[in-house]
């Protein structure tokens, strides 16, 4: 393809970092980079509290441990998003009960949460699609009323705000994606974000697979050893290396994301008068652009006509609550937004390479293709 949907980008420095831990001889997690790379996502964000993880599905997984779920209990999340949001979950043997999307976004629709809401609802897990934030005043608002913990899946939000916080820092826990398709990238690499104070201290235990290795490196314990469960989430040196390159770029990095993102939306308004839907202008980070065509048939002949002309353009979840896995504990209401997501939305090429005379390319050839 001319244009790939999603091309990584590099900095420069990645491999002089990464040469530079090396030569310091700490390659397990935990040291100065991960240190720089976690106090940077703190000072920038207004983040009491953020671990380095692996993945961000390991940032949920420690989420779910922290809220101490227990098998039977329930966790209300959006059908339309990633595995790893309700994986995470699901190995802790919560019930899983799918909302919907929004109508008119592929965000959780905060109204359909309370009917979902019963005795067992331990967590709400909204998901902030593009980096576009789900309504979380409602949610907070709901979570509060109903004593329910809030786990926000922030993996496509990085840069991304709500009000007067940042999406991550919103809820009581929020979880950060660096994986190679997201807007800041180390391969495989996240971050867990512990906005309720109570937890911090444990998290850091899980953290250090259940052990207190890290209070006994800062002094405050003579020894350590087994306190708690836990694992090994935190990524090696050389991950965080080549992520503290990616944050010293990071406004470069969001500042071309951006310039693409403008063109197509600016090129593609029009296609609202013909009931498609585009992403709206409201805040986000360029993680993605969308357009939701009108039916199934629509869309695969939009991706064909950009493939004809070396453009590669690609579709996006599948609902959960219909997958292989779910389909016979789904517990039968339909989910209808969810579905037309599935079936209709498509997303653009984007990344921070992306030229401008690309994107102009890509844009204009929807436009062609919708004769607008
Ligand atoms: C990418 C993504 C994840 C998983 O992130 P990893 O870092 O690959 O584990 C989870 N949820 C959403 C919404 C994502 O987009």
């Amino acid at each position: 393809m001319n244009i790939p949907f999603n091309k990584v980008y590099t900095t420069g420095n990645e491999a002089k970092y990464i040469a530079e831990a090396i030569s310091q001889g700490k390659l397990s997690g935990n040291g100065e980079y991960t240190r720089r790379c976690q106090t940077f996502l703190e000072r920038r964000y207004l983040l009491k509290k953020t671990l380095l993880t692996t993945s961000c599905t390991d940032a949920l997984e420690l989420a779910a441990l922290l809220i101490d779920l227990k098998p039977g209990d329930e966790v209300i999340l959006p059908s339309y998003t990633f595995v790893s949001t309700a994986n995470a979950f699901a190995l802790r043997g919560a019930k899983l009960v799918f909302a919907d999307s929004q109508a008119n976004h592929p965000n959780l629709d905060a109204e359909a949460i309370e009917p979902l809401i019963t005795e067992r609802t331990r967590a709400i897990v909204p998901v902030h699609y593009g980096g576009q934030a789900c309504d979380m005043k409602a949610i907070m608002e709901l979570a509060a009323r109903h004593a329910l913990w809030v786990i926000e899946d922030a993996a496509q939000a990085i840069e991304s705000r709500y009000d007067d916080k940042w999406l991550g820092g919103v809820g009581h826990l929020g979880a950060f994606s660096f994986h190679e398709t997201k807007n800041i990238i180390c391969g495989e690499g996240g971050a867990l974000a512990i906005n309720h104070e109570p937890f911090q201290k444990r998290a850091e235990i899980l953290w250090e697979k259940g052990t207190n290795r890290s209070a006994f490196f800062r002094g405050e314990v003579d020894k350590y050893g087994w306190v708690d469960v836990g694992s090994s989430f935190l990524p090696s040196e050389l991950n965080a290396a080549f992520l503290w390159a990616q944050f010293e770029a990071l406004d470069d990095i969001q500042n071309r994301r951006m310039a693409a993102w403008q063109v197509y939306h600016t090129r593609l308004t029009g296609l609202a008068k013909r009931e498609i839907l585009i992403m709206p202008d409201t805040t986000h980070n360029a993680h993605l652009f969308y357009i939701v065509c009108r039916s199934l048939d629509e869309r695969t002949r939009l991706i064909a006509h950009l493939k004809s002309q070396q453009i590669s353009s690609v579709f996006h979840y599948l609902s959960l609550h219909k997958s292989p896995y779910f389909a016979t504990k789904h517990d039968g209401r339909i989910l209808k937004n969810a579905d037309r997501f599935t079936d209709c939305l498509v997303r653009l090429p984007m990344y921070a390479g992306l030229s401008i005379t690309d994107a102009e390319k890509v844009a204009a050839a929807v436009g062609d293709f919708f004769e607008v």
